[in-house]
């Protein structure tokens, strides 16, 4: 929990570059930690919200959001799924992960009703955009044109996308390795699986994400070699759903495309170090993952919870501003090095049918099938983030 800030006589004042969903989430939080923020993007309030692309949502995130007040005004928007089931296509192994393998459910109350929640660009978006035109110390500074106002901040926050710019400024370093992966999203009306049940399946070419968005309508998120989802692309509806269908198992039917297939290059990324002087990178400027398992906004979300915690820390004059941005920086790194890592290694592991490789991924989804302490154990990792595997 972020410690409730005492007001002080002079504001502390931030500027949050990027009012994509981890800035426009960033400025909120240091609104509630008892900061005047100023919030710029070149786009426009609609453009910020056009994005056809849906997030898994995990408790970690969950967490954040009901501490801001954001869960109830977007519970309309949040399809729960109580099931997500991860097959080996390869192999022709299946792992259900059921609610019983959250750790600590029955503590969670209603929220331990479901292992995640789907939620659309759109409607988060909205939501967010307009909390944040409520809040009298949030100045909204959005579309072409929007420049920063003239004088210093005691903050700097970039959340300005995974080509920051201001990152590029302040002379950080960044590690960027493109897969070979692409991934290409598409919404669909779907039968053959339950409206509350999510897949991951592995497929040789990449994982293959399915995601409830409530009723039969379903999110998929397709990993492949990006040439030939460039190609899917270009296909006509009907000629896109056979290949659909050739993809999915057989017990998934695809019957109508709900919106236009869309590829994206995917890409393994780091900057070092998180800060520079007044200068923090949170979300997708400091990071950027492969889509498989939905870590990516988590991830991102958990940089604005930490961020959050250090901001209420010096409005209540327990921190000195100038210790905030390297204090996030390590607290941060660690979090941000496992998951890079554990996406990275389960796509190389899975996306293959390597003989040397096939014996592995047998042991290991026979023991995550057999033995519930290990469901708890990577649905843990996953949802509240690797380092909470060694907290209580
Ligand atoms: C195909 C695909 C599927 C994905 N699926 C999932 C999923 O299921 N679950 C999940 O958690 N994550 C998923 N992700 C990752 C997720 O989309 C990102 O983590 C998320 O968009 C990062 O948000 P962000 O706000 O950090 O960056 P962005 O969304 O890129 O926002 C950056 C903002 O900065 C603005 N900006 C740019 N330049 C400037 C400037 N000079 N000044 C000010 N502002 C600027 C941009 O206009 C933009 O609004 C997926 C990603 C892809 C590609």
């Amino acid at each position: 929990m972020a410690e409730r800030p005492v007001p002080t006589s002079s504001a502390l004042r931030a500027r949050v570059h990027g009012a994509g969903p981890t800035g426009a989430l960033a400025a909120l939080a240091l609104v509630d930690a008892g900061w005047e923020v100023e919030l710029i993007d070149p786009l426009s309030a609609e453009q910020l919200q056009e994005r056809s692309r849906a997030y898994a949502i995990t408790h970690s995130s969950r967490l954040l959001l009901e501490g801001l007040g954001l869960w109830q005004p977007l519970q309309a928007s949040l399809a729960p799924f109580r099931r997500l089931e991860l097959c080996d296509r390869a192999l022709g192994l299946q792992v259900p992960f059921a609610r019983s393998d959250l750790w600590g459910a029955d503590l969670l109350g209603g929220q331990g009703d479901a292992v995640g929640w789907i939620l659309q660009h759109r409607p988060l978006m909205g939501v967010l955009l307009e909390a944040a035109g409520r809040q009298p110390q949030l100045r909204l500074n959005l579309g072409q044109g929007a420049l920063p106002s003239e004088g210093p901040v005691d903050l700097c926050v970039a959340a300005d996308g995974h080509g920051s710019p201001l990152r590029k400024a302040s002379a950080i370093r960044h590690f960027s390795r493109p897969y070979r992966q692409g991934c290409l999203t598409v919404q669909v009306r779907l039968r053959g699986s339950e409206a509350d049940q999510a897949w991951e399946l592995f497929r040789p070419e990449g994982p293959f994400a399915v995601l409830p968005l409530g009723g039969d309508a379903f999110q998929l998120v397709w990993s492949a070699p990006l040439s030939k989802l460039r190609q899917l692309e270009q296909l006509d509806g009907v000629a896109f759903l056979d290949a659909l269908s050739a993809a999915l198992p057989d017990q998934l039917q695809a019957e109508v495309l709900l919106d236009q297939p869309r590829a994206f290059p995917v890409a393994l990324e780091w900057a070092w170090p998180l800060q520079r002087r007044r200068t923090l990178l949170v979300g997708e400027v400091a990071h950027r993952c492969h889509p498989v398992g939905g870590q990516g906004l988590n991830l991102c979300w958990r940089d604005v919870a930490e961020l959050r915690r250090l901001a209420a820390r010096v409005s209540a004059g327990r921190l000195p501003v100038r210790q905030l941005c390297g204090l996030y920086a390590r607290r941060r790194w660690l979090d941000i090095a496992l998951v890079l890592f554990a996406t990275d290694a389960l796509v190389r592991l899975f996306s293959n049918r390597s003989p040397l490789l096939l014996p592995l991924r047998h042991v290991a989804l026979g023991a995550l099938g057999r033995w519930g302490w290990m469901r708890q154990l990577s649905l843990r990792a996953m949802s509240d983030g690797p380092c909470r595997l060694w907290t209580p």
